[in-house]
This record gives C-alpha cells, structure tokens and sequence, in this order.
C-alpha cells in the first residue's frame, strides 16, 4: 500500500505566518489552514486506497527534523507539506497556487508536483504560479522520498485569505493535492459522498411503535383497513408520509373513523388532541 506523509506546515505558536488583520481585528494563522487541510487530506487519500502518516499532528510547532525523520522512519513514499502563502506585510495582490520541489529532485518529483498544482488550481480555480525548485527547504532536501510543498494560497491577499478560513476551500485544496497523487499513481479518484444522500434517502419505519410521533392516527389507518404495510406487515413509512396522514386526519378525512381513536384512547385512558 502506498503509504503518503502529510506535513501541516508550521504550528500554532509559530511566530509571524499568518494574515494581516481582517476588518474585524481579527487574524487567520497559517497553521489553521494547513492542519484542517492536512485533516482533509488524510480522509481523502484514505478513501482513495492510500495509507497515511501524519509527520507534525502537534499543536506547537514540530520541529522540521522531526517531520522528515517520522517520514523517514516510517519510510513513505511521498512527502506532502501543506502551506499558505506570503509576500510583504501588508494586504497586496500576490496570489495563486505554487508547487515545490528540491532543486536536485528527480522527474518522478517533479511529475507528481506537476499533477498536485494542476488538480489544486483545478479544484481551486486559483491562478497557476507552477513548479518551483528550492535548494534549502528542509523538508523538500532531507526526506528521502519524492517530497512537495504545496503553497495553496496566499494569506496577504485578502481574497484568498477569506477563501483559507473557509472549510469550503481547505477541503477543495486537500481534494485536488489527492486528486493529483492519484494521477500520479494511476489510482481513479474517488470523490467524497455527497452530503444530501441522508436526505434523498429518508429514514422508512416498519412498525408503528417506531414512530415518534403520529401513532394513533397510523394504528387507525391500519384497523380500518386503509393502510396495510407490506408482505410481512412492514409499514415502510417515511416521517413525510405520516405527517400527510395526520394533515388529511385533522381535515376531517377520515371523520367516521374518529370514534375508532376515541373510543381507544377512553380504553387505554389516554386524551386525544383532535
Ligand atoms: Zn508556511
């Protein structure tokens, strides 16, 4: 099993690294972004077949040795480093996504950053600033496996330092950095379940003590003969389907069989609110 080290760049206390105050006075540090990013992104590659190991899980600032030589150790073979980005003090107009690499890196490498910037300002829909080449990155020189630095934005632009405080974004960045190890592995990618499926597929009650609400009108249903369930009695209802019921009760459409509920309710001593 391929087997991704995931590096959220910096941490918490790390001086400097982060936004220049927003509007409100308040400010992002960078090492929010890459560790819900980093989060993201282990989810992703897992769901797509990968293995992971998170190098700095820390809140304070691991040390970069440290990072390369759990990644080292556990002998990975790719070296993901989640960053934002930064130029000058103050709010200004760099911007967009950068890719990378050790300057001695080899093709296989610089293929796989290829992959990672183009799927990221993809997903993004970022400028494209390309692969890089640095000769003292610590984490790009001393792992010894293919290693990347994503920079997925920069925080003295205040589009894109919004755009880092959104969960939104931090999960598009770890979708594309995913989406681009899967090409580089030939692995198809698989996005993640959209979140409406628990509501296109509601929850279906069989008996009608499983309801929590609605029962007395369903039991009257079914003694008179209106609903019958399925083969072996299952009701198979959705909540919709038992709040329409009880609409159509209380406008009176069920009106003869209302001496049925009383009637019951009188026998078990309890009120029915008609
Ligand atoms: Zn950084």
């Amino acid at each position: 099993m391929t087997l991704i080290a995931i590096d959220a760049g910096h941490g918490m206390d790390t001086p400097g690294k982060r936004t220049p105050p927003f509007a409100d006075g308040t400010i992002m540090k960078e090492n929010e972004f890459n560790e819900a990013t980093a989060q993201y992104l282990s989810e992703a590659l897992k769901r797509n077949g990968f293995a992971v190991v998170l190098v700095a899980p820390e809140k304070e600032d691991t040390p970069l040795k440290t990072r390369v030589q759990r990644a080292n150790d556990a002998k990975a073979d790719a070296y993901i480093s989640i960053h934002a980005n930064a130029y000058g003090n103050g709010w200004n107009s760099a911007n967009g996504i950068e890719s990378w690499i050790y300057d001695k890196s080899n093709a296989d490498t610089l293929r796989l950053a290829e992959d990672i910037e183009k799927e990221v300002t993809a997903m993004t829909k970022r400028r494209d600033r390309g692969v890089k080449r640095s000769s003292d990155l610590y984490v790009l020189r001393y792992t010894s496996m293919m290693a990347v630095l994503v920079e997925c934005g920069f925080l003295t632009n205040l589009e894109e330092a919004l755009l880092l405080t959104s969960q939104s974004y931090r999960k598009n960045c770890a979708e594309g950095i995913c989406k681009g190890i899967c090409d580089y592995y030939g692995v198809a990618y698989t996005a993640e379940k959209p979140q409406q499926q628990e509501d296109c597929c509601p929850k279906r009650y069989e008996k009608v003590q499983q309801l929590p609400y609605g029962r007395e009108v369903i039991q009257m249903l079914i003694d008179n003969g209106f609903l019958q369930g399925e083969e072996k009695g299952n009701l198979n209802l959705t909540l919709d389907m038992v709040r329409i019921f009880m609409v159509l009760y209380r406008a009176g459409v069920f009106e003869k069989e209302q001496k049925t509920i009383s009637a019951k309710s009188k026998k078990s001593g309890k009120k029915t609110k008609a």
